[in-house]
């Protein structure tokens, strides 16, 4: 099969050449995968934990995990660092420490009327997990995926983007050296038939990336019956009332449209703002972006923070944003700033570009843009500008702006969304405590916060007899099964009478 060829989306440098795995391989690793887990699964919690945090500290120190991680993505250091690493490494912690020990734990729940019996609630490990990643984020939506799935004691199988699988391979080798057990974790490159290949295999799926390839493994899990977590695009709306604070709401319309050159799951893709203050808006947004850098990041300067905007990490989303500018300009949109690549920088680079007066029927407000394009339209009042937000098909994420945080909250509750921020963007991604996962053709399932964790167990339940109570369980087991008792009938009936 002809290999991947890698290279650096700020510069146009070939990096590597890297293996594409065929369904034979696909296969080897899922075996692998499964002679291990079993040993990893019978591990004590602690003991996984206390690997995985190795692992990320491994990742932490290593001289040149991040130059890697910057090389394939074109990112800037602060988001490969400050983000991607940031990320990994409070995620382990939440899912090695306390929390997670208690999530995984037997829960024990005692029933109202049987209250001789007790009901053991035991969360095993499924077996082998497939997890399946996008470009944008070659650490945070790759190996990080794999964090809540390994401590609850699955093996994983990753399949990271064709456009970016260097970073997943720098963990895998930094694993074997952490000490996490051969096959427990492998990175298996690849395009998509090798993705494919493995979601014919895996016990669970988690997958993250575009809504169509979504379809595809939801149906490859139908076929098999296997649980399958869907983390989908968005069109995630900004909704600014006109008593928000409008320089901190531009500010972080701004970053949350621009970080990552706009490959941002979360980030936001239309603004719907007050029309009293949408000119003010504009006005604060188009200042803030003028100040942007936007440069190929220095790999061998560590402490520089010097650039904001990094390079288009998968080159047609290029073309993407092209077309939705120009669908915009058509339907009376108007460029605000930027609106074209970046001739005068090397590699791939597209200036980030503010839409004024956009309108509904826009592709730009309609279609994931997933690029440095941000486009504003005006709404009359917040009714409006919810009725806009809640008719896209997607419902991924969103945040709602007002000094009135309660009316802002109230206005939140109303949004379709899986998570929303009041006053604030891309923190719901931070705040690895709460769940974060997608309603409508954004996805089903979760990252993050016990629901996070849990899903990668299958539940046992065990119906236990309450300690000394085992004579009564004795009694009413002669009681109500065979043969069948006048009397017991009797005792059912009253307790039909007395609680329900
Ligand atoms: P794709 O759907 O194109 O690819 C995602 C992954 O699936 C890649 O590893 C791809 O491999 C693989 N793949 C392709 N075909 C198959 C198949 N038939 N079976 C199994 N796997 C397959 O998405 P992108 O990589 O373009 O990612 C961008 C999208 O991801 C955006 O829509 C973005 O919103 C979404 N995303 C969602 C997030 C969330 O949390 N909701 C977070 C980050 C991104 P290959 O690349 O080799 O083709």
């Amino acid at each position: 099969m002809e290999p991947l060829r890698i290279t650096n989306p700020a510069t146009g440098e070939l990096l590597q050449e890297v293996p594409a795995a065929d369904a034979a391989a696909a296969n080897a690793a899922v075996e692998r995968a499964r002679a291990a887990q079993p040993a990893w699964g019978a591990l004590p919690f602690g003991e996984r934990g206390r690997i995985l945090r190795r692992l990320a500290r491994a990742l932490r120190d290593d001289a040149t995990f991040l130059d890697t991680l910057m090389s394939e993505s074109g990112k800037p250091r602060y988001e490969a660092e400050g983000m991607e690493l940031f990320y990994t490494l409070e995620l382990t912690r939440f899912y090695t420490g306390r929390a997670g020990r208690r999530a995984l734990a037997d829960e024990l729940r005692g029933p109202m009327v049987f209250a001789n019996k007790r009901a053991r609630v035991v969360r095993h490990p499924r077996g082998v997990v497939v997890v399946i990643g996008p470009w944008n984020w070659p650490l945070l939506n790759n190996y990080a995926d794999c964090v809540a799935p390994l401590a609850a004691g699955n093996a994983v199988v990753l399949k990271p983007s064709e456009h970016t699988p260097l970073t997943s391979l720098r963990v895998a080798a930094l694993a074997r050296a952490a000490g996490v057990p051969d096959g427990v974790f492998q990175v298996v490159t690849g395009r998509g038939d090798a993705g494919a290949a493995l979601t014919a295999l895996a016990d669970m799926i988690f997958f993250t990336g575009s809504a169509s390839t979504g379809k595809q493994v939801a149906k490859a899990a139908a076929e098999r019956l296997v649980p399958v977590v869907l983390e989908l695009g968005g069109k995630s709306p900004m909704i600014v009332l006109a008593d928000a604070d409008l320089p901190r709401a531009a500010h972080a319309a701004v970053w949350s449209g621009f970080a990552n050159s706009g490959q941002v799951c979360i980030r936001t893709e239309r603004v719907l703002v007050e029309a009293s203050v949408a000119d003010r808006f504009i006005n604060l947004a188009a200042t803030e972006i003028a100040r942007l850098r936007q440069a190929p990041s220095p790999l061998a300067s560590p402490d520089a923070a010097d650039v904001d905007v990094g390079a288009m990490t998968f080159a047609p989303q290029i073309e993407h944003a092209e077309r939705h500018i120009a669908d915009a300009v058509a339907r009376g949109g108007r460029v605000v700033t930027g609106g074209k690549r970046r001739n005068d920088l090397p590699g791939r680079f597209f200036a980030p570009t503010l839409i004024a007066d956009a309108t509904p029927e826009m592709d730009v407000m309609r279609e994931e843009t997933f690029a440095p394009v941000l486009p504003v339209m005006r709404v009359a009042d917040a009714e409006a500008a919810l009725r806009i937000a809640n008719a896209s098909p997607m419902g991924l994420s969103g945040s709602v702006w007002s000094q009135d945080a309660r009316r802002a909250s109230a206005l939140a509750r109303r949004l379709d969304a899986g998570s929303v921020c009041v006053n604030d963007v891309l923190m719901n991604y931070f705040i690895v405590e709460a769940p974060l996962g997608g309603i409508k053709a954004s996805g089903m399932g979760f990252r993050h916060g016990t629901e996070g964790l849990r899903q990668f167990c299958r539940i046992e339940t065990i119906v236990e007899d309450r300690p000394l109570l085992g004579w009564l369980s004795r009694l009413l087991g002669r009681e109500l099964a065979f043969p069948y008792r006048r009397r017991s009938l009797r005792l059912l009936r009253w307790v039909m009478k007395r609680f329900y």
